[in-house]
């Protein structure tokens, strides 16, 4: 692909020879799990979030998610409305801790949860008997969900909400930056997200001084006062020392890359487009996400951006409800959206610039391209 989707080598040749050191550190230095740069890791995650958020590295973004759910008392039978239209993951961690995943509908020009959807999904598991626990909000493509609406609605239930941003580390709201905007907030440093590691890895975030407790002794088998104390049942869901020293000089350049990947948004904002909704973003919100114009003709234009080179993909093809292992599963009745006329959503390529002036040079032809093999 002359232009890739996205390009997870693009950072090297301005960090590469850092990260490459870092590395090395860390192997002569021997203390490869749980060494002191997981800790100066979570400082600086920390920082980034700011509002008095505390950061714990885990294994990767669907521990993360498990870790979150166990901490917030998930029991096996209780019921999560999460959305459809989202990586398995999301559902999947539910599942696994015995829970009862419950699919609300996503909103047409967001594709993130509908709060209408969540308040039908509730009503019709409480109908049945269910006990309802949560909600977990997907910041799809990178786009914070509507946290405020969310909020109100959890807060008046007496629900928790869990927001996973697996694909949305470093967005910015009014409210605040993502990772401040629920009770806890899950993400993954799989090499394709907006932070990326050399590998897996992930992230927990959360304000409330308990669940940070919990989650730390969940992420370590449970641990309490020392190693061979175990107070509840948990997991080896530790993040490696490598990944912690790739991360920091990665996160210490986010911000430009963020940067970068707004101009491609404009960019893409501003070319001519096909029909379609084209996923909006509330003002004042920060995109960390890849670029995402979505059109019911996707197959097509699949195909013609990639004789053309142009990296491309349809995420989520299958929505949750109706996957094989998922259809056990319930999905409220205005899931319309995820039933009849969904488009595809095709996503764009970004770039990652590997300097800021590089990004003002490279992107706007790529989108020049892009729009003429749109129109
Ligand atoms: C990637 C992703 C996950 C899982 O993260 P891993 O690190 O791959 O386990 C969970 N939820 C969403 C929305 C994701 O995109």
């Amino acid at each position: 692909m002359a232009v890739p989707l996205i390009d997870v080598r693009a950072h090297r040749a301005r960090i590469g020879n850092d990260i490459d050191q870092a590395i090395t550190r860390v192997v002569q230095g021997g203390q490869w799990i749980m060494g002191p740069e997981v800790a100066e890791l979570e400082a600086a995650l920390a920082r980034w979030i700011g509002a008095g958020v505390h950061a714990l590295g885990c294994s990767n973004g669907t521990d993360a998610l498990v870790l979150g759910l166990q901490a917030l008392g998930l029991q096996p039978g209780d019921v999560v409305i999460c959305p459809s239209f989202t990586f398995v993951a999301t559902a999947e961690a539910v599942a696994n801790l015995g829970g009862e995943p419950v699919f609300a509908d996503v909103h047409e020009h967001t594709h993130n949860i509908d709060v209408a959807s969540v308040q039908a999904a509730l009503e019709r598991a409480r109908g049945r008997g269910r006990r309802v626990v949560g909600v977990i909000a997907v910041d799809l493509f990178g786009h914070p969900a509507d946290y405020p609406a969310l909020r109100a609605l959890t807060e008046r239930e007496g629900l928790w909400l869990l927001a996973d941003a697996a694909q949305s580390f470093g967005a910015a709201t009014p409210d605040g930056n993502v990772g401040a905007l629920a009770d806890v907030t899950t993400t993954s440093f799989f090499p394709a997200k907006p932070l990326g590691c050399y590998g897996d890895g992930g992230a927990v975030f959360t304000a409330d001084e308990a669940l940070l407790h919990a989650m730390r002794s969940l992420r370590v088998h449970g641990t309490g006062s020392d190693k061979y104390d175990n107070v509840r049942i948990g997991h080896n869901a530790r993040l490696d020392t490598i990944q912690a020293a790739v991360l920091l000089p990665k996160l210490a350049i986010l911000g430009d890359e963020l940067d970068a990947r707004q101009q491609v948004a404009d960019a893409y904002a501003a070319a001519p487009r096909g029909p379609g909704h084209h996923p909006t973003l509330a003002a004042g919100n920060r995109w960390p996400g890849r670029s995402t114009p979505s059109t019911p003709t996707a197959a097509t234009s699949c195909s013609r951006l990639t004789a053309e080179g142009i990296g491309n993909a349809v995420y989520y093809p299958i929505l949750l409800h109706r996957q094989q292992a998922y259809t056990r599963f319930r999905a409220t009745a205005s899931t319309c959206r995820c039933r009849s006329g969904w488009p595809s959503v095709l996503s764009l390529p970004e770039v990652t610039p590997t300097s800021p002036t590089s990004s003002s040079t490279r992107s706007p032809p790529r989108c020049a391209t892009l729009a003429a093999v749109a129109a």
